[in-house]
């Protein structure tokens, strides 16, 4: 864009991003170098958004269940990536480089989604800008499918280049492949020194305003494992901390500072959320019900080859929460073609879709919630 015809707004941003950088440089921080925590780490700021409420009758351990399993993504997705190009959103190829090698850590970890770059917005569930100045930050996991199809779902805002950085590509990209933050897991038991932690991100880099901190940092979320398993402070979803911003647990009043790279359980969360899943699958037959036999968290896949061009409904029966998703085969890659999710409600998932004969589908269906002694299953007709 030409200099004359830039916005003020631009112009404000651009000498904002200067000086945090300047800012940066003076108090010797300015590669972020993840667990080289201090207060000008510039740290990942995760977009608002309305928490989900259920009934009274909705229970807390299931309302817990629901809202940790809502951001995932069926497994077996395609989840396709798009870089936005130019002004003002864009970055030169080394940045977007780096997102690549950091979608392959998560993909090499041996995962059932696959990532794959495409070159429209309107093709991207995942769209990524790199507006310097704007922090880093992603939606969580399938919440990026309620933003506008021309926004951004991620932004990576500072230099990936440096040694390091790509932790906050592997960070952001674990957001969007729906895991939170993982020093707000309530299992951790941190008591913070709030008024330190304020005053800490209200400076430079971050310059957060206290709701904003509250939101990232402060606020408790639900447990980041269908266990309730327990804290990991060297998770890649865990923030660094300077000395004096936590109280306990006593050993970190001098600061947190997590190990680069993904930890063990940040592998065994994505590896229970996203096994690797085989393209074979038991066939579900018109009229022949299926027992479902899993537990929270988990899924179940089914082929359905129609022996006749029709509609078909789908219904899972049974006292649970479930998503159901069906995916067309098409070229060799599964395309979604409709979805039902009945989590929260006294209401089964279901949903009618014409199949074509001679055609291959799969159905996928997650559990978020089973009562106790209930049995799901799911049937065709
Ligand atoms: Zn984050």
């Amino acid at each position: 864009m030409a200099e004359e015809t830039r916005s003020l707004s631009e112009r404000v941003d651009e000498l904002i991003t200067r000086v945090a950088t300047l800012e940066r440089r003076y108090t010797g921080t300015l590669t972020n170098q993840p667990g080289q925590a201090s207060a000008g780490t510039a740290l990942c700021a995760v977009p608002p958004v309305p928490e989900r409420q259920f009934g009274a009758d909705v229970s807390l351990e299931r309302a817990q269940l629901l809202r940790l399993i809502a951001t995932k993504w069926v497994n077996g997705t395609i989840l396709h990536y798009y870089f936005f190009q130019g002004s003002p959103w864009g970055a030169d190829s080394a940045q977007m480089e780096v997102v690549r090698r950091a979608f392959a850590a998560w993909k090499d970890l041996g995962i059932g989604l696959d990532f794959k770059e495409v070159s429209s917005a309107g093709e991207g569930e995942i769209r990524i800008g790199f507006l310097r100045g704007d922090g880093a930050w992603s939606y969580i996991g399938r919440d990026v499918l309620d933003q506008g199809q021309s926004e951004r779902t991620m932004n990576l805002g500072w230099d990936l280049t440096q040694p390091g950085e790509i932790d906050t590509a592997i960070h952001e990209i674990g957001h969007s492949l729906g895991f939170p933050h993982e020093h707000q897991n309530p299992n951790a038991g941190i008591v913070w020194d709030e008024e330190a932690v304020y005053a800490a991100l209200a400076k430079p880099p971050n310059r957060w305003s206290r709701e904003k901190t509250h939101w990232n940092i402060i606020r408790k979320i639900p447990p980041d494992s269908v266990e309730g398993s327990n804290w990991d402070p060297n998770s890649v979803m865990h923030y660094p901390f300077e000395a004096g911003l936590i109280k306990e647990p006593p050993q970190y009043r001098n600061g947190l500072h997590p190990a680069p790279g993904l930890s063990q359980k940040d592998i065994e969360q994505v590896r229970f959320f996203y096994p690797v899943i085989s393209n074979v699958y038991p066939e579900l037959r018109p009229l022949e019900s299926q027992k479902l036999s899993i537990a929270a968290g988990e899924q179940k896949n089914y082929s359905v080859i129609p022996q006749a061009t029709r509609s078909y409904n789908f219904r899972t029966f049974g006292e649970s929460d479930t998503v159901m998703v069906i995916f067309e085969e098409q070229n060799g890659e599964m395309r979604y073609l409709k979805g039902a999710d009945d989590s929260g409600s006294d209401l089964n998932a279901s949903f009618r879709v014409r199949l074509l004969k001679g055609r291959r589908y799969v159905l996928r269906i997650r559990l978020y919630y089973t009562f106790a002694g209930g049995d799901t299953a799911v049937i065709m007709s």
